[in-house]
């Protein structure tokens, strides 16, 4: 082949270069095909190709080129859609994630705002409680809702017990005990905070470092606080995957402090109710809490076929304490008497004031030979007392009445009217003795 037709073979498969490299890589196609077309078409100049049908050629070849560009760029229009599909998928998934995170904080808010829901419910139904024990189940339901665990105690301190009343629990209570987690605080027993009303032995929650964690058992407690004053304690325990330590303390505390003046007016509430069943002068019942009792100790007597025991205690020669040393000093002797019935009788009998100086005890399943023992153990401790105020000192003794469910009465009524005639026998014989109306 001569050179002249090397060179236009050259010029004339230019285009070709730009349309298979240019699949590849346009621009480098198009240098390619530019490189070819300015060698070949200098060299057939040159060597004096030129005239019409070189122009033609060049004409051609450019026009091929162009169009092979045009080719690439059409075939290279698919990658170009598949970058416009993956931009969109991306977007969508970038939306996605969006209304995921825009979803979570929504059902936080939600979450929130039923959590409040629960804890102005629980606030309304302590301030507004009368029937403590129904308020306490209600009072439950609402900490279960509230902290999601069913293992929690929520306890009010009672000046006037021995201990403090739960008020609301859930499953195992005894894990969640006042006195365990007191105890394992390790600030020893719980001191006593209040002066009892009345003068009743009485221990409050002790003053620890709140708010507390037992960690190995998931357990939290914090103090219910109204004023500067312990009111109540509230005890929670988690399972393993809900327990994050500071997370779950500062919810309760935040639990209890939002409760605790309602907590408050509870303690108040209990307290007027209290003040309201215990005689002022004595701190023994009155006689209808007293008679109360009695009626309610008889139908559990009944229904178990167990035995209980009823005294009247009546001090003997009353009216003359009165006139010689005066009402006040009267009064000091129906005060001190009353302290030492109570002291003289288990928790779980009840001392009541019957009238002026008459007191009466109510012995649950106590038999007859118990019962004359202690009302005699009674009788000797008032006997052998000094009842003494400034320069008084005066001397005293009782008659007491006996009688016993079911021998001496099926109801209270009877029972009350045997022990009064047991005791008006031991004023007719004699007086600072005890009669069983078995006897009479
Ligand atoms: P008896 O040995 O027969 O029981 O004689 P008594 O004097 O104890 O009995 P009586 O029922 O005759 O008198 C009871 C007295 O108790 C009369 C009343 O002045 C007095 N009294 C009643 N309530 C109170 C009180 O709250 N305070 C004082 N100081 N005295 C009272
Ligand atoms: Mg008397
Ligand atoms: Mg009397």
């Amino acid at each position: 082949m001569n050179k002249d037709n090397l060179f236009v073979f050259l010029l004339s498969a230019s285009p070709l270069a730009s349309y298979f490299i240019g699949r590849f890589n346009r621009a480098a196609g198009l240098l390619a095909a530019a490189a070819i077309l300015v060698f070949s078409g200098f060299a057939l100049v040159v060597r004096d190709f030129g005239g019409v049908p070189f122009m033609v050629l060049v004409i051609w070849a450019l026009a091929a080129i162009a169009h092979s560009l045009l080719l690439n760029s059409w075939a290279s229009r698919p990658v170009s859609e598949e970058k416009k599909l993956q931009a969109s998928k991306d977007r969508a998934l970038k939306l996605q994630s969006e209304l995921k995170t825009l979803t979570a904080d929504f059902s936080a808010v939600a979450l929130d705002e039923k959590k409040a829901l629960v804890l102005y419910s629980a606030v309304k139904l302590l301030s507004e409680a009368v029937d403590l024990e129904s308020a306490g189940k209600q009072f439950a339901r609402y900490i279960k809702d509230y902290f999601e665990t069913g293992e929690f105690t929520f306890y009010i301190n009672d000046p006037n017990a021995p201990a403090p009343g739960l008020f609301a629990a859930g499953e195992k209570p005894e894990l969640l005990s006042w006195e365990r987690i007191s105890r394992t605080a390790g600030k020893g027993p719980p001191n006593t905070r209040q002066t009892p009303v009345g003068g009743a032995g009485g221990q409050g929650l002790a003053e620890l470092a709140w708010p507390f964690v037992i960690a190995e058992e998931r357990i939290v407690a914090a103090p219910v606080r109204h004023a500067g004053e312990t009111v109540g304690l509230f005890t929670l325990r988690f399972e393993q995957n809900a327990f994050n330590r500071d997370r779950v303390m500062a919810a309760a505390q935040k639990f209890a402090d939002e409760v605790s003046f309602a907590v408050k007016r509870i303690q108040l509430f209990r307290q007027v109710e209290w003040l309201s069943q215990v005689d002022g002068l004595t701190g023994v019942y009155r006689r209808n809490a007293l008679d109360e009792k009695i009626s309610e100790e008889i139908r559990r007597a009944d229904a178990f076929k167990t035995t209980l025991g009823f005294m009247i205690v009546d001090i003997d020669h009353f009216k003359k304490i009165n006139d010689r040393y005066g009402h006040q000093f009267g009064d000091f002797v129906l005060k001190r008497v009353g302290a030492l019935l109570r002291a003289s009788v288990y928790e779980t009998d009840f001392v009541g004031r019957y009238g002026g100086e008459e007191f009466a005890v109510v012995l649950p399943r106590a038999d007859f030979a118990g019962v004359l023992r202690k009302a005699e153990a009674i009788r000797a401790k008032i006997e052998e007392e000094n009842f003494a105020q400034g320069l008084e000192t005066v001397k005293l003794t009782v008659s007491t009445g006996i009688a016993h469910f079911p021998r001496d009465g099926a109801g209270g009524r009877e029972l009350i009217a045997s022990a009064d005639k047991a005791l008006y026998k031991a004023k007719e014989t004699g007086r600072n003795k005890v009669v069983d109306a078995g006897s009479v």
